[in-house]
């Protein structure tokens, strides 16, 4: 068969267009499919945190963020928002496969993300899973994984289907997440991080967020980020 043609992106946010997002203060002011819009209003999310305000546009655009801020400050949105307007853009469907990734420190909040996927994305025909161990079988998700478009994961167990599942792919790819990076290295993580991001493509937007600033949360940038934006939120008292 004939490759199929690219399918060809809705729209997109560019340097020109940045400038315009750069100040607005609500989400329904930002360029975002109205199944985005709307799963953000029936969530009653409407004004954007500081970090939310400081990242969004960047990220949308599709650029590489590393984002501080501390716990509590609305770091999920800063990712869940620009992963879901990406493969929108992109028309990601069923037969795309894996299009992003979201690495979380633990279980319980690996969970939590999925649930605010869940929530705001309820209006997307994306396919979602949580990799995380523990009480699923896994053999049942080798069987499965490959047909979800997005992976929330615990590192552990993504590096177990990277090594283990039979044509495990995510050679298309398109958003990586690290959640709450700092966790994830203080829980020992940093080996499998590596081993996971050396086997992921390079042409990517990686979304990096953190409550601290460390030097090996900037040794993890320097490893996974492309000329990132450095958005750092601190509280005013
Ligand atoms: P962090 O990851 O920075 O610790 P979360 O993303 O978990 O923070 O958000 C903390 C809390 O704030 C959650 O209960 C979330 O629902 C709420 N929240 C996040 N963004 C907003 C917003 N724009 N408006 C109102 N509440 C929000
Ligand atoms: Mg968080």
């Amino acid at each position: 068969f004939p490759p199929l043609p690219p399918k060809s992106p809705i729209g997109r946010i560019d340097d020109n267009t940045f400038s315009r997002y750069a100040g607005v203060t609500r989400f329904h002011q930002l360029p975002l499919s109205n199944n985005t819009k709307d799963g953000l209003r029936e969530a009653k999310f409407v004004d954007m945190t500081d970090i939310q305000r400081a990242s969004l546009p960047h990220a949308l655009c599709g650029r590489d963020i590393l984002g501080a801020a501390k716990t509590g400050s609305g770091k999920t949105l800063a990712f869940i928002i620009p992963v879901l307007e990406k493969l929108y853009r992109e028309r990601w469907g069923p037969e795309d496969g894996v299009g992003s990734i979201i690495i979380s420190p633990t279980r319980e909040l690996a969970s939590q993300l999925f649930d605010v996927l869940k929530s705001v994305g309820k209006h997307h025909n994306f396919s979602a899973g949580l990799l995380i161990g523990g009480r699923k079988d896994v053999e049942t998700e080798k069987e499965r994984v490959n047909e979800l478009n997005i992976l929330i994961c615990t590192p552990g167990r993504l590096l177990q289907h990277m090594d283990e599942t039979p044509n495990f792919d995510c050679s298309q790819m398109q958003v990586l997440v690290l959640d709450e990076a700092d966790r994830i290295l203080d829980s020992g993580f940093k080996k499998e991080l590596n081993a996971i991001i050396s086997q992921l493509p390079k042409h990517r937007q990686t979304l990096l967020f953190s409550a601290t600033q460390t030097k090996s949360i900037q040794d993890l940038a320097r490893l996974s980020l492309k000329d990132p934006e450095y958005l750092s939120v601190h509280e005013e008292s």
